[in-house]
Protein backbone atom coordinates (compact mmCIF):
# COMPACT_ATOMS: atom_id res chain seq x y z
CA UNK A 1 0.00 0.00 0.00
CA UNK A 2 1.08 3.90 -0.77
CA UNK A 3 2.08 4.80 2.73
CA UNK A 4 2.25 8.66 1.89
CA UNK A 5 2.97 9.60 5.33
CA UNK A 6 5.82 7.19 5.77
CA UNK A 7 7.13 8.80 2.37
CA UNK A 8 7.00 12.40 3.58
CA UNK A 9 8.61 11.66 6.27
CA UNK A 10 11.66 10.45 4.45
CA UNK A 11 11.66 14.50 2.89
CA UNK A 12 12.88 16.59 5.73
CA UNK A 13 12.07 19.76 4.46
CA UNK A 14 8.36 18.56 5.01
CA UNK A 15 7.90 19.24 8.16
CA UNK A 16 9.04 22.79 8.37
CA UNK A 17 6.77 25.87 8.86
CA UNK A 18 6.16 28.93 6.17
CA UNK A 19 4.64 32.01 7.57
CA UNK A 20 4.00 29.53 10.63
CA UNK A 21 1.94 27.47 8.93
CA UNK A 22 2.61 24.01 7.77
CA UNK A 23 4.49 24.16 4.34
CA UNK A 24 2.50 22.65 1.66
CA UNK A 25 4.87 22.30 -1.43
CA UNK A 26 3.18 22.51 -4.81
CA UNK A 27 6.05 23.74 -6.66
CA UNK A 28 7.50 19.90 -7.51
CA UNK A 29 6.94 21.11 -11.44
CA UNK A 30 9.23 23.49 -11.25
CA UNK A 31 11.93 21.76 -8.52
CA UNK A 32 10.88 18.89 -6.02
CA UNK A 33 12.02 18.37 -2.58
CA UNK A 34 14.74 15.83 -1.57
CA UNK A 35 14.74 12.97 0.94
CA UNK A 36 16.92 12.01 3.21
CA UNK A 37 18.71 9.54 1.38
CA UNK A 38 19.74 12.26 -1.71
CA UNK A 39 21.09 14.64 1.60
CA UNK A 40 22.75 11.85 2.98
CA UNK A 41 24.75 10.53 0.03
CA UNK A 42 25.06 14.18 -0.99
CA UNK A 43 27.11 14.65 2.40
CA UNK A 44 29.01 11.04 2.33
CA UNK A 45 30.11 11.74 -0.90
CA UNK A 46 31.49 14.75 -0.07
CA UNK A 47 33.15 14.03 3.11
CA UNK A 48 34.18 10.60 2.47
CA UNK A 49 34.52 9.71 -1.30
CA UNK A 50 35.17 13.03 -2.74
CA UNK A 51 38.12 12.90 -5.57
CA UNK A 52 37.54 13.54 -9.76
CA UNK A 53 36.31 10.75 -11.54
CA UNK A 54 38.02 9.06 -14.69
CA UNK A 55 41.28 10.84 -14.60
CA UNK A 56 42.71 9.27 -11.10
CA UNK A 57 44.24 5.77 -10.29
CA UNK A 58 44.44 6.41 -6.57
CA UNK A 59 41.50 4.78 -4.44
CA UNK A 60 39.19 7.82 -3.50
CA UNK A 61 39.47 8.60 -7.27
CA UNK A 62 38.47 4.77 -7.78
CA UNK A 63 35.43 5.05 -5.16
CA UNK A 64 33.98 8.23 -6.96
CA UNK A 65 34.21 7.00 -10.45
CA UNK A 66 32.27 3.72 -9.60
CA UNK A 67 29.62 5.30 -8.11
CA UNK A 68 29.33 7.84 -10.48
CA UNK A 69 29.34 5.43 -13.57
CA UNK A 70 26.87 3.23 -11.44
CA UNK A 71 24.20 6.43 -12.02
CA UNK A 72 24.42 5.34 -15.85
CA UNK A 73 23.12 1.97 -15.05
CA UNK A 74 20.97 3.06 -12.75
CA UNK A 75 19.33 5.76 -15.20
CA UNK A 76 19.39 2.93 -17.92
CA UNK A 77 17.39 0.89 -15.79
CA UNK A 78 15.13 3.83 -14.46
CA UNK A 79 14.35 4.92 -18.32
CA UNK A 80 13.62 1.00 -19.70
CA UNK A 81 16.96 1.20 -21.70
CA UNK A 82 19.01 -2.06 -22.72
CA UNK A 83 22.08 -0.20 -23.06
CA UNK A 84 23.61 2.13 -20.80
CA UNK A 85 26.33 3.19 -23.63
CA UNK A 86 23.13 5.27 -25.07
CA UNK A 87 22.64 7.35 -21.64
CA UNK A 88 24.74 10.92 -21.78
CA UNK A 89 25.27 12.49 -18.19
CA UNK A 90 24.85 16.26 -18.08
CA UNK A 91 23.32 18.84 -15.76
CA UNK A 92 19.88 18.43 -16.87
CA UNK A 93 17.22 18.82 -20.18
CA UNK A 94 18.31 21.94 -21.08
CA UNK A 95 22.16 20.67 -21.67
CA UNK A 96 20.72 17.60 -23.20
CA UNK A 97 18.44 19.43 -25.50
CA UNK A 98 21.48 22.00 -26.60
CA UNK A 99 23.73 19.18 -27.33
CA UNK A 100 21.11 17.66 -29.60
CA UNK A 101 20.44 20.70 -31.47
CA UNK A 102 24.41 21.48 -31.83
CA UNK A 103 25.65 18.16 -32.25
CA UNK A 104 23.13 16.28 -34.30
CA UNK A 105 20.57 18.49 -35.79
CA UNK A 106 22.96 22.01 -36.53
CA UNK A 107 25.47 19.75 -39.22
CA UNK A 108 21.98 18.02 -40.94
CA UNK A 109 19.56 20.35 -41.33
CA UNK A 110 19.22 23.43 -44.00
CA UNK A 111 17.41 26.45 -45.27
CA UNK A 112 13.51 24.73 -45.56
CA UNK A 113 14.18 22.38 -43.09
CA UNK A 114 11.00 21.77 -40.49
CA UNK A 115 10.88 20.93 -36.76
CA UNK A 116 7.77 20.17 -35.29
CA UNK A 117 7.13 21.23 -31.79
CA UNK A 118 3.90 21.58 -29.99
CA UNK A 119 2.51 24.54 -28.33
CA UNK A 120 3.22 23.51 -25.02
CA UNK A 121 6.80 23.29 -25.27
CA UNK A 122 9.23 24.64 -22.51
CA UNK A 123 11.89 27.39 -23.60
CA UNK A 124 14.26 24.80 -22.87
CA UNK A 125 12.73 22.91 -26.59
CA UNK A 126 12.05 25.67 -28.14
CA UNK A 127 15.17 28.27 -28.19
CA UNK A 128 18.00 25.47 -29.49
CA UNK A 129 15.81 25.18 -32.52
CA UNK A 130 14.98 29.30 -32.74
CA UNK A 131 18.92 28.63 -32.91
CA UNK A 132 18.66 26.52 -35.78
CA UNK A 133 15.50 28.89 -37.37
CA UNK A 134 17.95 32.43 -36.87
CA UNK A 135 20.95 30.57 -38.27
CA UNK A 136 20.13 27.94 -41.03
CA UNK A 137 16.77 29.06 -41.95
CA UNK A 138 14.61 26.19 -40.49
CA UNK A 139 11.12 26.18 -40.21
CA UNK A 140 9.47 25.59 -37.15
CA UNK A 141 5.78 23.68 -37.20
CA UNK A 142 3.40 24.91 -34.13
CA UNK A 143 0.78 21.96 -33.66
CA UNK A 144 -1.80 23.82 -31.03
CA UNK A 145 -3.30 22.30 -28.36
CA UNK A 146 -7.69 21.83 -28.36
CA UNK A 147 -9.30 23.95 -26.32
CA UNK A 148 -9.17 21.26 -23.49
CA UNK A 149 -6.05 21.38 -23.33
CA UNK A 150 -5.46 18.02 -25.32
CA UNK A 151 -2.42 17.82 -28.07
CA UNK A 152 -4.11 15.70 -30.69
CA UNK A 153 -1.87 12.82 -31.78
CA UNK A 154 -3.17 13.24 -35.64
CA UNK A 155 -2.26 17.08 -35.48
CA UNK A 156 1.22 16.17 -34.79
CA UNK A 157 1.20 12.88 -37.24
CA UNK A 158 -0.55 15.59 -40.34
CA UNK A 159 2.30 18.16 -39.66
CA UNK A 160 5.11 15.80 -40.88
CA UNK A 161 6.20 16.73 -44.25
CA UNK A 162 9.26 15.10 -46.94
CA UNK A 163 10.96 18.41 -45.30
CA UNK A 164 10.62 17.38 -41.43
CA UNK A 165 13.38 16.45 -40.05
CA UNK A 166 12.62 16.39 -36.53
CA UNK A 167 9.85 16.35 -33.93
CA UNK A 168 10.54 17.81 -30.88
CA UNK A 169 7.57 17.56 -28.25
CA UNK A 170 6.82 17.28 -24.51
CA UNK A 171 5.37 14.19 -22.74
CA UNK A 172 3.92 16.63 -20.03
CA UNK A 173 3.17 19.84 -20.29
CA UNK A 174 4.63 21.49 -17.55
CA UNK A 175 2.05 23.95 -17.30
CA UNK A 176 -1.42 22.16 -17.78
CA UNK A 177 -0.14 18.82 -17.13
CA UNK A 178 -1.21 17.43 -20.40
CA UNK A 179 -0.13 13.97 -20.87
CA UNK A 180 0.71 13.22 -25.12
CA UNK A 181 0.73 9.85 -26.62
CA UNK A 182 4.31 9.60 -27.49
CA UNK A 183 4.06 6.14 -28.30
CA UNK A 184 1.73 6.62 -31.43
CA UNK A 185 3.95 10.06 -32.48
CA UNK A 186 7.24 7.63 -32.29
CA UNK A 187 5.50 5.09 -34.53
CA UNK A 188 3.73 7.55 -36.81
CA UNK A 189 7.02 9.08 -37.36
CA UNK A 190 9.16 6.20 -37.68
CA UNK A 191 7.14 5.09 -40.67
CA UNK A 192 8.63 8.28 -42.37
CA UNK A 193 11.69 8.61 -41.36
CA UNK A 194 11.62 11.12 -38.78
CA UNK A 195 13.25 11.31 -35.72
CA UNK A 196 11.98 12.05 -32.40
CA UNK A 197 13.14 14.09 -29.20
CA UNK A 198 11.18 13.72 -26.21
CA UNK A 199 11.23 16.36 -23.51
CA UNK A 200 10.68 14.23 -20.36
CA UNK A 201 11.54 16.63 -17.85
CA UNK A 202 8.03 16.04 -16.52
CA UNK A 203 7.12 13.41 -18.04
CA UNK A 204 9.63 10.91 -16.11
CA UNK A 205 8.23 11.83 -12.99
CA UNK A 206 4.22 10.88 -13.25
CA UNK A 207 4.40 7.60 -15.03
CA UNK A 208 6.62 5.07 -15.31
CA UNK A 209 8.57 5.05 -18.50
CA UNK A 210 9.88 3.03 -20.95
CA UNK A 211 12.02 4.72 -23.77
CA UNK A 212 12.63 1.50 -25.35
CA UNK A 213 8.97 0.68 -25.82
CA UNK A 214 8.24 4.61 -27.13
CA UNK A 215 10.51 4.07 -29.73
CA UNK A 216 12.38 7.74 -29.47
CA UNK A 217 15.52 8.87 -30.77
CA UNK A 218 16.70 11.15 -27.81
CA UNK A 219 14.67 11.33 -24.36
CA UNK A 220 15.90 13.93 -22.12
CA UNK A 221 15.22 14.17 -18.00
CA UNK A 222 16.70 16.49 -15.39
CA UNK A 223 17.33 15.20 -12.28
CA UNK A 224 16.04 18.08 -9.78
CA UNK A 225 12.36 17.15 -10.62
CA UNK A 226 13.19 13.74 -9.87
CA UNK A 227 13.68 13.94 -6.47
CA UNK A 228 17.48 14.77 -7.03
CA UNK A 229 20.27 17.54 -6.83
CA UNK A 230 19.76 20.09 -9.64
CA UNK A 231 22.94 20.39 -11.94
CA UNK A 232 22.35 16.50 -12.90
CA UNK A 233 20.63 14.97 -15.51
CA UNK A 234 21.20 12.46 -18.59
CA UNK A 235 19.57 12.19 -22.33
CA UNK A 236 19.41 8.76 -24.24
CA UNK A 237 20.10 9.03 -27.74
CA UNK A 238 19.56 5.84 -29.61
CA UNK A 239 22.19 4.68 -31.57
CA UNK A 240 21.91 5.58 -34.68
CA UNK A 241 21.23 9.09 -33.34
CA UNK A 242 24.48 8.38 -31.63
CA UNK A 243 26.57 7.14 -34.63
CA UNK A 244 25.13 10.48 -36.64
CA UNK A 245 26.12 12.73 -33.64
CA UNK A 246 29.22 15.73 -33.38
CA UNK A 247 30.61 16.54 -30.00
CA UNK A 248 28.78 19.29 -28.89
CA UNK A 249 31.23 20.58 -26.46
CA UNK A 250 35.26 20.31 -26.36
CA UNK A 251 37.76 19.46 -23.82
CA UNK A 252 38.85 16.85 -21.04
CA UNK A 253 37.29 13.28 -20.85
CA UNK A 254 35.59 13.19 -24.65
CA UNK A 255 39.10 13.10 -26.02
CA UNK A 256 41.26 9.51 -26.97
CA UNK A 257 43.90 11.73 -27.95
CA UNK A 258 45.09 15.44 -28.26
CA UNK A 259 48.02 16.96 -30.50
CA UNK A 260 48.67 20.14 -32.07
CA UNK A 261 47.87 18.60 -34.93
CA UNK A 262 44.48 16.66 -34.46
CA UNK A 263 42.21 15.17 -31.91
CA UNK A 264 40.53 11.84 -31.73
CA UNK A 265 37.46 11.13 -29.89
CA UNK A 266 36.33 9.01 -27.10
CA UNK A 267 33.70 6.60 -27.94
CA UNK A 268 29.88 7.58 -26.99
CA UNK A 269 28.45 7.70 -24.88
CA UNK A 270 31.98 9.64 -23.08
CA UNK A 271 32.54 11.24 -26.24
CA UNK A 272 29.32 13.69 -25.44
CA UNK A 273 30.51 14.41 -22.25
CA UNK A 274 33.60 17.41 -21.77
CA UNK A 275 34.79 18.81 -18.90
CA UNK A 276 34.95 17.82 -15.11
CA UNK A 277 31.02 16.71 -14.35
CA UNK A 278 28.45 17.07 -11.77
CA UNK A 279 30.03 14.19 -9.51
CA UNK A 280 27.96 14.62 -6.62
CA UNK A 281 24.97 15.99 -8.50
CA UNK A 282 24.59 12.62 -10.56
CA UNK A 283 25.63 10.37 -7.53
CA UNK A 284 22.93 11.73 -5.73
CA UNK A 285 20.59 11.75 -9.45
CA UNK A 286 21.19 7.96 -8.89
CA UNK A 287 20.27 7.27 -5.10
CA UNK A 288 17.10 10.07 -5.77
CA UNK A 289 16.11 7.55 -8.61
CA UNK A 290 16.58 4.22 -6.93
CA UNK A 291 14.19 5.96 -4.18
CA UNK A 292 11.30 6.49 -6.85
CA UNK A 293 12.11 2.69 -8.14
CA UNK A 294 12.21 1.51 -4.43
CA UNK A 295 8.45 3.13 -3.89
CA UNK A 296 7.10 2.07 -7.58
CA UNK A 297 6.68 4.24 -10.62
CA UNK A 298 3.31 2.76 -10.97
CA UNK A 299 2.28 3.55 -7.54
CA UNK A 300 3.68 7.26 -7.58
CA UNK A 301 1.40 7.56 -11.11
CA UNK A 302 -1.51 5.88 -9.12
CA UNK A 303 -1.06 8.40 -6.23
CA UNK A 304 -0.74 11.12 -8.28
CA UNK A 305 -3.51 9.86 -10.35
CA UNK A 306 -5.92 10.27 -7.09
CA UNK A 307 -4.78 13.39 -6.17
CA UNK A 308 -5.41 14.95 -9.72
CA UNK A 309 -8.32 13.93 -9.71
CA UNK A 310 -9.52 14.50 -6.46
CA UNK A 311 -7.66 18.44 -7.47
CA UNK A 312 -9.52 18.38 -10.12
CA UNK A 313 -12.71 18.35 -8.75
CA UNK A 314 -12.29 20.79 -6.21
CA UNK A 315 -10.94 23.36 -8.47
CA UNK A 316 -13.62 23.31 -10.71
CA UNK A 317 -16.21 24.09 -7.70
CA UNK A 318 -14.44 27.73 -7.81
CA UNK A 319 -16.12 28.94 -10.37
CA UNK A 320 -14.37 32.01 -10.02
CA UNK A 321 -11.02 30.40 -11.00
CA UNK A 322 -10.21 29.79 -14.62
CA UNK A 323 -8.12 26.54 -14.76
CA UNK A 324 -6.52 26.59 -18.07
CA UNK A 325 -7.12 23.29 -19.74
CA UNK A 326 -9.59 20.43 -18.59
CA UNK A 327 -8.49 17.37 -19.76
CA UNK A 328 -8.74 14.33 -17.86
CA UNK A 329 -5.90 12.45 -19.15
CA UNK A 330 -3.15 14.79 -17.39
CA UNK A 331 -0.39 14.74 -14.59
CA UNK A 332 -1.30 16.49 -11.47
CA UNK A 333 -0.47 19.71 -12.47
CA UNK A 334 -2.72 23.02 -12.74
CA UNK A 335 -2.53 26.53 -14.26
CA UNK A 336 -5.22 29.19 -13.12
CA UNK A 337 -5.91 32.81 -12.92
CA UNK A 338 -8.52 34.43 -11.20
CA UNK A 339 -11.58 36.00 -12.39
CA UNK A 340 -11.35 39.81 -12.08
CA UNK A 341 -8.38 39.85 -9.90
CA UNK A 342 -5.27 39.75 -8.95
CA UNK A 343 -1.93 39.10 -10.71
CA UNK A 344 -0.55 35.47 -10.11
CA UNK A 345 2.06 37.17 -8.49
CA UNK A 346 -0.27 38.23 -5.76
CA UNK A 347 -2.03 35.00 -5.36
CA UNK A 348 0.83 33.23 -5.12
CA UNK A 349 2.03 35.91 -2.48
CA UNK A 350 -1.61 35.26 -0.90
CA UNK A 351 -1.13 31.65 -1.02
CA UNK A 352 2.33 31.99 0.64
CA UNK A 353 1.02 33.38 3.37
CA UNK A 354 -1.27 30.06 4.22
CA UNK A 355 2.08 27.73 3.51
CA UNK A 356 1.27 27.08 0.28
CA UNK A 357 3.84 27.46 -2.11
CA UNK A 358 3.32 27.70 -6.15
CA UNK A 359 4.37 29.35 -9.03
CA UNK A 360 3.89 31.89 -10.91
CA UNK A 361 4.47 33.81 -14.09
CA UNK A 362 4.66 32.44 -17.36
CA UNK A 363 6.62 28.74 -16.61
CA UNK A 364 9.00 29.29 -19.18
CA UNK A 365 6.03 28.61 -22.06
CA UNK A 366 5.75 31.67 -23.95
CA UNK A 367 4.12 30.34 -26.81
CA UNK A 368 1.20 28.38 -24.93
CA UNK A 369 0.92 31.54 -22.75
CA UNK A 370 0.06 33.29 -26.60
CA UNK A 371 -2.05 30.56 -27.59
CA UNK A 372 -4.21 30.54 -23.84
CA UNK A 373 -4.66 34.80 -24.14
CA UNK A 374 -2.69 35.01 -20.50
CA UNK A 375 0.30 36.83 -19.70
CA UNK A 376 0.84 34.68 -16.68
CA UNK A 377 -0.66 31.88 -14.34
CA UNK A 378 -0.26 30.31 -10.99
CA UNK A 379 0.81 27.08 -11.07
CA UNK A 380 0.05 24.43 -8.33
CA UNK A 381 2.13 20.92 -9.20
CA UNK A 382 2.34 17.83 -7.28
CA UNK A 383 4.32 15.61 -6.21
CA UNK A 384 4.55 11.93 -4.58
CA UNK A 385 4.60 13.56 -1.08
CA UNK A 386 1.47 15.35 -1.49
CA UNK A 387 -2.08 14.47 -0.40
CA UNK A 388 -5.77 15.48 -0.44
CA UNK A 389 -5.27 17.30 2.86
CA UNK A 390 -2.74 19.61 0.92
CA UNK A 391 -5.38 20.43 -1.91
CA UNK A 392 -8.17 21.28 0.36
CA UNK A 393 -5.44 23.73 2.34
CA UNK A 394 -5.01 24.66 -1.37
CA UNK A 395 -8.90 26.08 -2.19
CA UNK A 396 -9.07 27.44 1.02
CA UNK A 397 -5.73 29.65 0.49
CA UNK A 398 -7.73 30.27 -2.93
CA UNK A 399 -11.10 31.21 -1.13
CA UNK A 400 -9.00 33.64 0.71
CA UNK A 401 -7.55 35.35 -1.75
CA UNK A 402 -10.21 35.42 -3.80
CA UNK A 403 -12.40 36.90 -0.83
CA UNK A 404 -9.24 39.62 -0.88
CA UNK A 405 -9.04 40.37 -4.62
CA UNK A 406 -12.95 40.38 -5.05
N1 LIG B 1 11.28 21.04 -20.09
C1 LIG B 1 10.25 21.09 -19.24
C2 LIG B 1 8.94 20.54 -19.65
C3 LIG B 1 10.42 21.66 -17.97
O1 LIG B 1 9.39 21.72 -17.13
C4 LIG B 1 11.70 22.17 -17.62
C5 LIG B 1 11.91 22.82 -16.29
O2 LIG B 1 11.10 23.58 -15.83
C6 LIG B 1 12.74 22.06 -18.53
C7 LIG B 1 12.49 21.50 -19.76
C8 LIG B 1 14.11 22.59 -18.24
O3 LIG B 1 14.75 21.82 -17.29
P1 LIG B 1 16.14 22.28 -16.69
O4 LIG B 1 16.01 23.74 -16.38
O5 LIG B 1 16.31 21.45 -15.49
O6 LIG B 1 17.18 22.03 -17.71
Amino acid sequence: MYDVTAIRADFPILSRTINDKPLVYLDSGASAQKPQVVIDAITLAYSHEYANVHRGLHTLSNIATEKYEDVRTIIARFLGVADEGQIILNSGTTEGINMVAYGWAMPRMQAGDEIVLSVMEHHANIVPWHFLRERQGVALKWVDVDATGALETQKVIEAITPKTKLIAITQVSNVLGTKVDIKAICDAARMQGVPVLVDGSQGAVHMPVNVDDLGCDFYAITGHKLYGPSGSGAIYVNKDRLAEMRPFMGGGDMIREVSKDEVTYNDPPMKFEAGTPGIVQTIGFGVALEYMMGIGMEAIAAHEDDLCAYAQSRLSGLNWLNVQGSTADKAAIFSFTMEGAAHAHDISTILDKKGVAVRAGHHCAGPLMDHLGVSATCRASFGMYNTRDEVDVLIDALELAHDLFA
